[in-house]
């Protein structure tokens, strides 16, 4: 996906500023940045809710139309209360798919919860239901908008783990904005570092999966020294 000279003005904030840039194909990309850097806009602006200026794939900004071959991984896991587990993910898919269903609940960890609702469910394990969800959608590009960012960092863990198998094994694009450069370096082939709506770094991270959580590859001092030096103290 190559986005050209992307523009998002909002009433007096330059949220992106002209920023140019391609998301590879059957990668894990991360954007990084420090809160108000334009991450969410840049979502925002991909998954076609905003009108923006400049160019996503050669198709313009300017009358944006949602797309409907996205699948989505939010902080909150956004489940309807009144479906259960099994529920909520056949909800957004085409009918028929129950055994699939049953099948992705299960490499999540949730066999023998099919049935249950939201509210007996933990945090984490409505986060699994959102995951196996976001996974079994029909899609060309995961989103995934700091999902991970709540959680403790034993379920951290545990959570980006699960996705980081489950992407290995699915395939697929994905774009994974977070603020937290350990996140980063434990999942993503690429990060980009946004400050104030301009792409400041870009930095393939070719260490091989899986990673060790606890001693990230050595590109994340790298990043972590970009998000730092561009830094201000508010
Ligand atoms: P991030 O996700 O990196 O924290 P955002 O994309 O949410 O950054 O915000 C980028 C900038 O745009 C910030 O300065 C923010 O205050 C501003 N902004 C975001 N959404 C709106 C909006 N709906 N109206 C006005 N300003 C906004």
């Amino acid at each position: 996906m190559i986005l050209s000279h992307i523009t998002k003005q909002y009433r007096g904030t330059r949220a992106l500023d002209d920023l140019s840039l391609d998301i590879e194909e059957g990668k894990i990309t991360a954007v990084l940045g420090e809160s108000g850097a334009g991450k969410t806009t840049l979502l925002s602006c991909i998954m076609g809710l905003l009108p923006f200026e400049g160019e996503i794939d050669g198709v313009s900004g300017k009358k944006p139309k949602r797309r409907k071959d996205c699948s989505y991984l939010f902080q909150d896991a956004l489940l309807l209360p009144n479906l259960t587990a099994e529920e909520n993910i056949a909800f957004v898919l085409p009918t028929g798919m129950g055994e699939r269903i049953k099948e992705m609940l299960a490499r999540v960890g949730l066999e023998g919860k099919e049935n249950a609702y939201p509210h007996e469910l933990s945090g984490g394990e409505k986060q699994r239901v959102s995951i196996a969800r976001a996974f079994l959608y029909p899609h060309t590009l995961l989103l995934m908008d700091e999902p991970f960012s709540s959680l403790d960092l034993a379920l951290k863990r545990s959570l980006m783990e699960l996705v980081r198998k489950l992407r290995e094994e699915e395939g697929g694009t994905v774009l994974f904005v977070t603020h937290d450069v350990q996140e980063a370096a434990f999942l993503a082939e690429r990060a980009l570092v946004l400050h104030r709506g301009k792409l400041i770094g870009d930095l393939p991270i070719a260490a091989p999966q899986p990673r060790d959580f606890l001693s990230p590859p050595e590109e994340a001092r790298e990043l972590a020294r970009i998000l730092l030096d561009s830094g201000e103290i508010k």
